[in-house]
């Protein structure tokens, strides 16, 4: 889908990736950069993933300018959103990829065999087959999560006569005021070895002959949105550093992860260039003068806020003193709120002043679990509207599953003058395609 572009057909920086402008109607409808959205879901049908490239660079370029001053490395999430055409849009932005399966793997190598020089490697399950694949794609770092791991990874080096470049990931006992479900800082947690363990790890992975002890990694969770515990946790770290490196370890990365929250809604946060300059800052100074280079694994803050996810009203009812607001997207599309408990703003993509009511926005699948809003106070919305779900870049399609057999939605990116389907909308035959 293309359009003329015209004085105010490109979306500047500095605006909001989704906006309401007038429309020829005289009426104002939400709009993603210079598309209503009422315009892609016409086009593409809903539910749809709609995403803003203008914003994904801004953030982008406002995180890492906010890390100019020490030499660093923005890795994105992949699994915060996977596609292909965001991946290569973010390749295109000189950043590396952090990873956690042999699938992330495979599409970052998708988008260029060149782009595993700036991957890292996460996660605590690693199997020996994702170990060959990131080992002979020569990625940057494995960011070793145990003692076991570590002891397969020399195996799989040795045999596939690679050098593995590895930091461990350790555990900072370090807490995040977030959901329980994704903090991952405290040692009750299965993420990373315990910084007691990690000398005689280091000193044993320095001794095997296939093995590079390169850096040391921490994440402590994600949708933080306070600086403290990202700069407790780092100040752990350095330390650890600061040690090893005594002992003649020749460590180069500090991978911070990633974790910054972003606001959907309720949150006070600064406007998002002082909120990465904060973040910056207290990672900076927790640093100090020891000379490191900064790999941060930014997921969220980077997609979150760039994306939205289009849903039409299918029905209104009423049951008892209830009322419900149908949609045609549920929690197989986005898992957010049934899965965290999560707030995401949704608005009416027509705008215009009405009154407002309390409804549930829940979806058709059958499960009470499948809401999108409870006892929410939004515009009375009628029977085939369209509502935006806002703030659902990350973690919505790439948690979005076939459950009730409903195929996954189309996804979308608005680029200037261009609105690209960058996923088609899966197909009864993709439903069944793996069945025998
Ligand atoms: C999920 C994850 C991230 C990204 O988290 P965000 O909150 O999306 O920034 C970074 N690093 C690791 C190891 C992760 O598991």
């Amino acid at each position: 889908m293309k359009r003329q572009t015209g004085p105010n057909r490109n979306q500047s920086p500095a605006e909001e990736p989704f906006s309401y402008r007038a429309s020829p109607g005289g009426r104002r409808v939400l709009c993603c950069g210079s598309f209503p959205l009422s315009e892609l879901a016409k086009k593409f049908g809903t539910p749809l993933y709609v995403y803003s490239a203008a914003a994904l660079r801004e953030r982008s370029w406002v995180l890492d300018s906010a890390f100019a001053g020490v030499p660093h490395t923005l890795c994105y999430s992949v699994k915060a959103n996977p596609n292909l055409s965001i991946l290569r849009l973010i390749y295109g932005l000189k950043c590396g990829f952090d990873i956690v399966s042999g699938g992330e793997l495979e599409r970052v190598l998708r988008v260029s065999r060149r782009a595993a020089a700036r991957v890292v490697f996460s996660g605590v399950g690693k199997t020996a087959a994702e170990m060959d694949a990131a080992l002979r794609a020569g990625i940057l770092m494995f960011n070793v999560e145990s003692e076991s791991e570590l002891a397969l990874l020399a195996e799989r080096a040795a045999r596939l006569k690679r050098r593995a470049r590895v930091a461990l990931r350790v555990n900072p006992h370090v807490a995040a005021n977030t959901h329980p479900y994704i903090s991952t800082g405290l040692r009750r947690h299965k993420f990373g070895v315990p910084m007691t363990e990690a000398r005689r790890l280091y000193r044993w992975a320095a001794a095997q002959p296939f093995l590079l002890p390169a850096g040391v990694s921490v994440h402590i969770g994600s949708q933080i949105t306070e600086v403290a515990p990202f700069s407790a946790a780092l100040r752990r770290v350095i330390a650890l550093v600061r040690e090893l490196r005594e002992e003649g370890l020749r460590l180069t990365y500090v991978d911070c992860g990633g974790g910054l929250g972003i606001n959907y809604g309720g949150q006070r946060l600064p406007p998002f260039p002082r909120y990465a300059e904060r973040y910056a800052q207290g990672l900076v100074r927790a640093l100090g003068p020891t000379p490191v280079h900064l790999l941060l694994e930014p997921g969220r803050v980077l997609l979150g806020p760039a994306g939205a996810l289009l849903t039409r009203v299918l029905y209104r009812k009423t049951n008892g003193p209830k009322r419900f607001v149908v949609t045609d997207a549920a929690m197989n599309d986005l898992l957010r709120p049934s899965l965290y408990g999560a707030h995401h703003r949704i608005v009416p993509v027509e705008g215009g002043g009405r009154s407002l009511e309390t409804v549930d926005v829940v979806g058709p699948i059958c499960e009470t679990g499948d809401f999108f809003a409870r006892d929410r106070r939004l515009p009375q919305v009628k029977e085939g509207e369209l509502l935006a779900i806002m703030d659902a870049g990350a973690y919505g399609m790439s948690l979005a599953s076939n459950y009730n057999s409903r195929l996954r939605a189309a996804e979308v990116m608005v680029d200037g003058a261009r609105a690209k389907l960058i996923r088609r909308r899966e197909t009864m035959r993709d439903l069944l395609r793996q069945e025998i």
